[in-house]
């Protein structure tokens, strides 16, 4: 099967088409769309066929489980037992948005669709054409990142199409994401809300609605014996072709550790890659180097990140050395997706 792609404007979404996507995903189909973080491969979150589709053309692990998408908060009380005062909260403030809850999920929401847990992850995105979608779907539409299980997740429609244009039944191509990472998870299943995904939604932004709210001991630190709640995030989501090590430091003590490393291996004969910021990217005078975005615009390093990495796929290379990202906002959420494709190999400059 070839996916058929259609380009639409997000502002201008081609009803006609919509109407069509809605109708495949109704009948058991896969359709992938954007959303404001990344695009989404969807299927019918109530059809315990559709999910298993899901995972075989993601080839993800079925223990794994999918969120699920509405596009109407009036959609959300069928899907969980009960929703805690500080999940109506979230609701008001961030959705719809790049934010996800885990909440105790009714008889409605098939076990395929949750790895097999009591709990739902449900997410509200702030985007037309998947809300359109969604609404066509009949309102409940399961969609993990649309790439192959193990790739970084994809943030044009074209790496939706590079990974599963073959296997899906249709990708709609609204143009780049805006956010580019994965939505903050936020799991309401104990008393105390805690973060399982960091993301665009700071735990700051969290604290200031919800008071006290933890972040899951499995995403602090790499080798604990506490394993993510998550499931998806134990898995080493990317692992690029190329070894890839973050150096941590002062800017000019980096910017030295970098150049001397990429020096080094070239000297041994290796292909090096370089992941700069723009403000620093000129210091660099070896190997391929790569602009992830500006330091000062944080949000541009965090939309592309992911493309970054898929670039560095393609290229001969056989080391990649990228500066850290502790940016102010987004820090959290860059670092942790970055740690994960470099396996946690951190160099002190
Ligand atoms: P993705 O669909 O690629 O954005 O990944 C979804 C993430 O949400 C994975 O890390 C899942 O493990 C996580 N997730 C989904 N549902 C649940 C749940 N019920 N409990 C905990 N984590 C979940
Ligand atoms: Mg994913």
């Amino acid at each position: 099967m070839k996916a058929e792609i259609v380009a639409m404007k997000p502002e201008e979404p081609d009803e006609a088409v919509i109407k069509r996507a809605g109708r495949i995903l109704k009948e058991g189909g896969l359709v992938a769309f954007p959303t404001e973080t990344v695009y989404g491969l969807g299927g019918n979150a109530l059809d315990a066929c559709s999910s298993r589709k899901i995972y075989a053309a993601k080839g993800r692990p079925s223990d794994n489980p999918l969120i699920v998408h509405i596009a109407d908060l009036a959609d959300l009380p069928a899907l969980v037992r009960r929703i805690p005062a500080g999940a109506a909260k979230l609701a008001d403030t961030f959705w719809p948005g790049p934010l996800t809850m885990i909440l105790e999920k009714s008889d409605l929401v098939p076990k395929e669709t949750t790895g097999g847990l009591d709990s739902v992850a449900v997410r509200f995105p702030d985007h037309p054409i998947a809300q359109r979608l969604i609404k066509a779907a009949g309102g409940y539409v399961a969609a993990p990142s649309a790439n192959t299980s193990g790739r970084p997740s994809p943030t044009t429609a074209g790496h939706v199409a590079e990974d599963l244009g073959d296997t899906i039944d249709m990708i709609l191509d609204g143009g780049p994401v805006q956010i580019g990472l994965e939505s903050t998870i936020v799991d309401f299943t104990e008393e105390i809300p805690s973060v399982l995904r960091p993301g665009y939604i700071s735990l700051a932004m969290l604290r200031d609605v919800l008071g006290e709210v933890r972040m899951d001991p499995g995403l602090l630190r790499e080798d604990s014996a506490i394993h993510p709640k998550a499931p998806g995030m134990k898995y080493r989501h990317y692992a690029p072709r190329a070894a890839l090590s973050i150096v941590e430091g002062e800017e000019k003590a980096v910017v030295e550790t970098i150049c001397r490393l990429a020096a080094k291996a070239e000297k041994e004969g290796k292909q090096v890659g370089i992941i700069a910021a723009e403000e620093t990217a000129r210091n660099y005078k070896t190997g391929i180097v790569k602009t992830i975005g500006k330091r000062a615009e944080e949000e541009t390093i965090a939309r592309h990140l992911y493309q970054v990495l898929r670039d560095f796929d393609a290229e001969d290379v056989q080391v990649i050395y990228s500066e850290a990202f502790h940016t102010p906002e987004m820090g959290q959420a860059i670092m942790n997706r970055l740690l994960k494709a470099a396996g946690h190999t951190v160099i002190e400059a």
